[in-house]
């Protein structure tokens, strides 16, 4: 009785009761380059981590311009994450500034790419797997592998997260599924900003349009502009979105030249902020729940 007493104590305390950097056992001191990024490891690493993120929220990361304040994070950290897929275009000079020599974890290296031929006709990844729950699970996979080959004392308590998380990112998956069962297929037309929920789309077989490709530093050509208008009139597309790091400015041209109304803003490659008001998106779940709302909302519309 004793024993179970203990144990019980144990899981909930952590282990010898003492708290992570407080008198136990040394936090893990993680960086990653964003702040979706940043959630996903802050669930798994629970209190066994400090996580910092370099591109701000409500900052966009496929145009930040790394600052040395972000060079001097990195240099304090004992694991750094990015999300691969030819993202973060301006990470590689940071780090090689910074004087890191640990490991850099790839998080999405386990999922399989959109892959597309660039302005220059070379293949690029589309970055945005994260919009897509399973992958999302594929990340966090990946996340508790790295930190515990970093601190195999810490396994049972990430272990335990991680497992608890992706019950909750199993659950979301469901949800958002169930969520999109009363539409057609062919009725499920949205138009964006840009073109960053394609994982998202295929997952829940959704077809987004967007004036931009899949980086938000390219400017949409009058061509794409007039043929995205086209689409909205013909096809009747009533789901119209801006983003919450994008300009208003040419998703609401465009819905009024097509006579249609903007429904409202996504979450595409940054949290909101916990002081934002409203922040609905302060968290990957709480994004995923916001985004899918929003869309579901559009098409009712
Ligand atoms: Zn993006």
């Amino acid at each position: 009785m004793m024993m179970l007493v203990r144990f019980i104590l144990c899981l909930c305390l952590g282990f010898g009761g003492a708290s992570y950097g407080q008198g136990g056992p040394s936090k893990l001191t993680v960086v990653a380059t964003f702040s979706i990024l940043g959630d996903l490891i802050r669930n798994v690493g629970g209190e066994t981590v400090d996580v910092k993120f370099i591109v701000p929220e409500n900052s966009d990361p496929h145009i930040y311009q790394p600052t040395p304040q972000d060079a001097a994070l990195l240099a304090k950290a004992d694991l750094v994450f990015v999300n691969g897929l030819d993202f973060e275009g301006w990470f590689e000079r940071l780090i090689a500034n910074s004087g890191y020599k640990g490991k850099v974890i790839v998080a999405g290296k386990n999922v399989s790419p959109r892959i597309l031929v660039g302005s220059k006709g070379t293949a690029v990844d589309d970055p945005h797997a994260w919009h897509c729950v399973k992958n999302a699970i594929l990340y966090v996979e990946t996340i508790a592998e790295a930190l515990i080959d970093a601190r195999p004392d810490l396994k049972d308590m990430i272990l335990h997260n991680k497992i608890n998380y992706l019950k909750k990112l199993e659950n979301l998956d469901a949800w958002v599924e169930a969520q999109y069962a009363p539409f057609p297929i062919s009725k499920r037309l949205v138009v964006t900003t840009h073109d960053a929920f394609w994982y998202y789309g295929g997952s829940y077989k959704i077809t987004f349009l967007s004036p931009v490709g899949i980086s938000t530093d390219a400017e949409p050509s009058a061509a794409a502009v007039a043929h995205l208008i086209k689409e909205i009139k013909a096809k009747d597309i009533r789901a119209v979105f801006i983003e919450s790091l994008s300009s208003r400015k040419l998703v609401e041209e465009i819905a009024a030249e097509a006579g249609v109304k903007v429904d409202g803003t996504l979450y595409a490659d940054s949290l909101s902020a916990p002081h934002d008001s409203p922040s609905p998106a302060s968290t990957y779940i709480d994004m995923i729940r916001h985004n899918t709302l929003e869309i579901v909302k559009g098409l009712k519309s």
